[in-house]
């Protein structure tokens, strides 16, 4: 999770189809500058070029028990499906940092090593962070089920990989800095 910025001003559908009885927060405008402002990843598990991108709320709406929430454009976030149905639980109803407002990065360690993502809170007192941390871990960990065990993997593979595109960057970077110097 990275923080993202969101642009402004909302999607004008949102305002339409909130005075509908049954309108629609994922109108074609909606999608086009929630992907934009993404960068087409998921917020949770940052794949890339999702396939089947879905609208987030962060703060869930509960079927219209919270009407404001499920067309107010700064809940509205780009995810994957994994990533939106684990994060579908109570203890996650209130308490994913905001990463439009605050930098995850801030408040929460992030370490791959070969085989295993670390995600830690830097503050046990911190809820929000003991809490996202909890979420990003177990979107990487899940292995309930069958297909779980499968999306986990791939996710945890695809990270794998950008991480060695960003350390062969690193390598590269530093070779060229030394080649200046001498
Ligand atoms: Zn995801």
């Amino acid at each position: 999770m990275v923080k993202v910025d969101r642009s402004y001003p909302a999607p004008k559908s949102l305002a339409v189809e909130a005075k509908k009885n049954t309108g629609s927060y994922s109108e074609e405008d909606v999608i086009a500058q929630l992907k934009n402002d993404f960068h087409n990843k998921c917020y949770i598990c940052e794949m890339n070029e999702l396939q089947d991108p879905q609208v987030e709320h962060l703060l869930p709406h509960k079927n219209g028990r919270y009407p404001f929430r499920k067309f107010d454009w700064e809940n509205l976030f780009w995810s994957c499906g994994h990533c939106n149905g684990v994060k579908n639980r109570e203890e996650y109803e209130e308490s994913i940092i905001n990463c439009c407002i605050d930098d995850p990065e801030d408040s929460i360690l992030f370490r791959l090593d070969s085989n295993n993502v670390e995600v830690l809170a830097k503050s046990m007192a911190d809820r929000k962070a003991v809490k996202t941390a909890q979420l990003v871990w177990e979107i990487f960990n899940i292995r309930n089920t069958g297909m779980r065990i499968y999306k986990s993997e791939m996710r945890l593979k695809e990270l794998q990989k950008e991480m060695n595109v960003l350390y062969d960057k690193l390598e590269a970077y530093k070779k060229s800095q030394y080649q200046k110097r001498y």
